[in-house]
C-alpha cells in the first residue's frame, strides 16, 4: 500500500526565520500539495536556554506571507495535537525508558564539571573527548558495573542523563533521496544525550524521531546541516523498533555567499545590503532592527519563485512560476546536490517581472498603503494615473516612491548637481517667464502644453534642453521622472505655477 504523503516544518524558536528556513518550508509544501498530503508545523521548542520571544509568531507570520499554508499544526490545530514540543513533554520519557529497558541507551550521571574536566584532559594530550563505546563503561553509568546501585541515585535526586548507546562499529546505510546511498561508521559517532532529568525534557534527537513517527511523517526534508544527525536518527528508529515506518529523508543543499563560499549568513546580508530574512524583524533582546524582504519592497511571490529556484530546477528553462506551478512542476529528483548560490540581483529581477505581470487595477491596493505612510491621502483614480506612468520604473515596490513621491508632495530639496548644471545664465529669467505664459494657459493638456513649450522655446531663441531640463527641476527636483508635459498636465495648473515660485524663490 502506497503509504500517504505527510510532511512537516519543525522549526526551533530561536530568532527569525532564515530563507533557508523558509526554502525547507517550502519545498516542504510543494511536495505534500504535489502528492496530495499533508503538511505539518511543529515547534520544536524543547531547548528554552536558545528560545526567543516572538520568534515562533515571526515564523508563522513569514510562512502566511509566503502563502505557505499548512493543514495541521500550532495554529490549525489537528489530530496529533498539540504541535509544540514544550507541550508535548509528558509524551517522551517514556520512549528514552523503553530504550533503557531494551538495552538501547543508559542512565549517565556525570556533572557538567566532570565532563569539562575529562574534556581538558583530553585536549592537554593533544586529542578530543568522545563519550561512546571506549569510555561509557568506566564514566558514571548504568552500563559501569560500580554504578550497579544506579536506580538507587535516581531516588535519591541526583541529576541524570539518558544517552543513547550507539553500537560499536557496525556499518549504518542510509538512503537519502538527493544524496542516495550514505554510508558511515557507528564508532565515528558518540552517545548523544536523549533525556535530561533537569528540565524533564528530550533533547532534539529523541523528541524529533518520536513526533515524526508518532505524527506518522513519510517524508523528512529539511536542511543539508542535519544530515550529520541522520546515521543516529535511522539507529534511533531501529532501536524503538520503528525501522518499517522510518520516514525517507532528503536533506537540502545549502544556501550559498554570492561568491560560493560558505553558507549564507545574517552578516552576509548587513555587509552586502541585502535581506536575509522574510519580514523585518526586531529582536527582543537588543532592539536590532533586521531589514526583511517586505521592506525592501518585494512581493511575496516573487521572492516564493526566486527561492523556489535556489536549488531546485525544473528540467527546462522556465523561470517564472506561480505557486500552483510550481506544485506541478516539482519534484525531489531535481533537487541538486551542490549548494545554491544566493544572487539577489536575480531577485530583484523576479520582483520586476511581476510587477510587470500585474495590472493597474492589481497594483493599487499594493501601492496604496505605501503612498499612504508618507502620510498622503489619494483617490484611486489619481493614483492608478501615476501607477500607469511609473509602472515600467519599477524593480522594487519601494522604488514606487523614489519615482513618484513628487506626484504626491511639492519638492523640498533640489538635487545639487542638477542645479549646478541646470540653473544658471538666463534661465531663471525664462523660466519666470515661462511661469507669467503658463498661468495664462486656460487648457492644460500634455499634448497643448508640449506644443506651448516648443513655440516658447522657438520665441525666445532659447535651448529646448535647458527649458525643459529647468522646468522639471522645480516640479520633480532633480533630472527623472517621466514626459514633462505629462507630469504638468497631472499636476495641475495651480500645482506647477507654485513650484516653479517655489524654485524661484529658493534656488
Ligand atoms: N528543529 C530542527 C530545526 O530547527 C528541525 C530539523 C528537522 O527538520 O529535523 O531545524
Amino acid at each position: 500500500m502506497e503509504r500517504r504523503v505527510r510532511v512537516r516544518f519543525a522549526p526551533s524558536p530561536t530568532g527569525p526565520l532564515h530563507i533557508g528556513g523558509v526554502r525547507t518550508a517550502l519545498y516542504n509544501y510543494l511536495f505534500a500539495r504535489k502528492h496530495g498530503g499533508d503538511f505539518i508545523l511543529r515547534i520544536e521548542d524543547t531547548d528554552s536556554t536558545r528560545w526567543v520571544a516572538g520568534a515562533e509568531e515571526y515564523i508563522i507570520k513569514s510562512l502566511a506571507w509566503c502563502n505557505i499554508r499548512f493543514d495541521e499544526g500550532v495554529v490549525e490545530g489537528g489530530p496529533h495535537a498539540p504541535y509544540r514540543q514544550s507541550e508535548r513533554k509528558n509524551i517522551y520519557f517514556q520512549y528514552a525508558r523503553q530504550l533503557v529497558e531494551s538495552g538501547h541507551a543508559y542512565y549517565a550521571f556525570d556533572t557538567p564539571e566532570e565532563l569539562e574536566a575529562l574534556r581538558k584532559d583530553a585536549e592537554s594530550k593533544g586529542g578530543a573527548f568522545t563519550y561512546n563505546y571506549q569510555v561509557r563503561e568506566q564514566l558514571k553509568t548504568s552500563l559501569n558495573p560500580a554504578f550497579a546501585n544506579y536506580e538507587e541515585r535516581i531516588s535519591r535526586g541526583e541529576k541524570w542523563v539518558i544517552r543513547f548507546k550507539v553500537p560499536a562499529n557496525q556499518e549504518i546505510h542510509m538512503f537519502d533521496l538527493i544524496r542516495g546511498e550514505v554510508v558511515v561508521n557507528s564508532s565515528t559517532l558518540d552517545d548523544k544525550v536523549l533525556f535530561k532529568s533537569s528540565d524533564g525534557l528530550p533533547t532534539y534527537h529523541l523528541a524529533n524521531v518520536v513526533d515524526d513517527y508518532l505524527m506518522q511523517i513519510s517524508h523528512v526534508i529539511r536542511g543539508e546541516e542535519w544530515l550529520p544527525s541522520l546515521p543516529l536518527h535511522v539507529l534511533l528508529y531501529k532501536a524503538l523498533g520503528w525501522e518499517e515506518v522510518m520516514p525517507q529523508f532528503a536533506h537540502l543543499p545549502l544556501l550559498l555567499k554570492p561568491d560560493g563560499k560558505g553558507k549564507l549568513s545574517k552578516r552576509d546580508g548587513d555587509r552586502m545590503g541585502f535581506p536575509v530574512f522574510p519580514l523585518h524583524w526586531v529582536d527582543p533582546a537588543t532592539g536590532e532592527v533586521s531589514l526583511g524582504y517586505d521592506d525592501y519592497g518585494f512581493l511575496p511571490e516573487a521572492f516564493v519563485n526566486f527561492l523556489a529556484l535556489l536549488g531546485w530546477h525544473p528540467g527546462n528553462d522556465q523561470e517564472i512560476f506561480s505557486m500552483e506551478e510550481l506544485i506541478e512542476t516539482f519534484s525531489i529528483d531535481r533537487i541538486s546536490k551542490s549548494g545554491a548560490k544566493f544572487d539577489f540581483e536575480k531577485a530583484k529581477w523576479f520582483n520586476q517581472q511581476y510587477l510587470r505581470q500585474k495590472s493597474n487595477q492589481q497594483l493599487l491596493p499594493i501601492i496604496k498603503p505605501i503612498v499612504e505612510k508618507q502620510g498622503v491621502t489619494v483617490n484611486d483614480d489619481y493614483l492608478l494615473r501615476i501607477i500607469d506612468m511609473v509602472r515600467e520604473r519599477l524593480i522594487l515596490l519601494t522604488d514606487f516612491w523614489k519615482q513618484a513621491h513628487f506626484f504626491f508632495v511639492d519638492p523640498d530639496t533640489y538635487d545639487a548637481d542638477v542645479v549646478k548644471k541646470r540653473w544658471k545664465d538666463n534661465v531663471p529669467q525664462l523660466i519666470q517667464q515661462l511661469k507669467n505664459e503658463l498661468s495664462q494657459l486656460e487648457h492644460f493638456k500634455a499634448d497643448e502644453l508640449k506644443e506651448f513649450l516648443h513655440h516658447f522655446v522657438e520665441k525666445n531663441n532659447a535651448n529646448m534642453g535647458a527649458v525643459m531640463n529647468a522646468l522639471r527641476l522645480c516640479m520633480v527636483g532633480g533630472s527623472y521622472g517621466p514626459e514633462l508635459p505629462l507630469i504638468l498636465e497631472t499636476l495641475g495648473k495651480e500645482t506647477t505655477l507654485r513650484r516653479i515660485e517655489n524654485a524661484l524663490k529658493k534656488l
